[in-house]
């Protein structure tokens, strides 16, 4: 794997959040963007090589909400940045590591992602992505 494309924070309440990051970071955010297939909406900052995912529910049966709903807002998960996401994905499953994706999907700021249960890893969920060819 390669850096750490960035951290998922979950809150509440985009707008507020947005505001109060900006704030925090110094920088206005470079994108937002809703994906309505997992029920998220998310704004990203970028800080150096890293950036922040803020992310928020859209609905009750996203699973930001569930998240919120046991755990509160706080860090939601980090996402490695992979050079062959398909590779990777193949080589953790031989490793015995749990996918909640066993094939890629597109997620937001045009990548293709997946996701490790984080009950393989130590309680943290773990994306990783691969930008898509534009
Ligand atoms: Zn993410």
């Amino acid at each position: 794997m390669k850096n750490i494309e960035h951290i998922g924070i979950a809150v509440r309440d985009l707008e507020s959040s947005v505001e109060l990051f900006s704030k925090l970071l110094n920088i206005p955010p470079y994108k937002s963007e809703k994906v309505e297939s997992e029920g998220v909406e998310t704004t990203f900052f970028k800080t150096g090589e890293t950036k922040v995912e803020l992310l928020s529910a859209t609905n009750e049966d996203s699973p930001i909400a569930k998240f919120l709903e046991k755990k509160g807002e706080g860090i939601h998960h980090i996402a490695f940045e992979v050079a062959d996401l398909d590779a990777e994905i193949k080589r953790l499953e031989k490793e015995g590591f749990k996918l909640i994706n066993q094939a890629s999907k597109d997620g937001a700021d045009n990548k293709k992602i997946a996701f490790l249960h984080p009950k393989s890893t130590n309680g943290v969920l773990i994306e990783i992505c691969q930008e898509k060819e534009k």
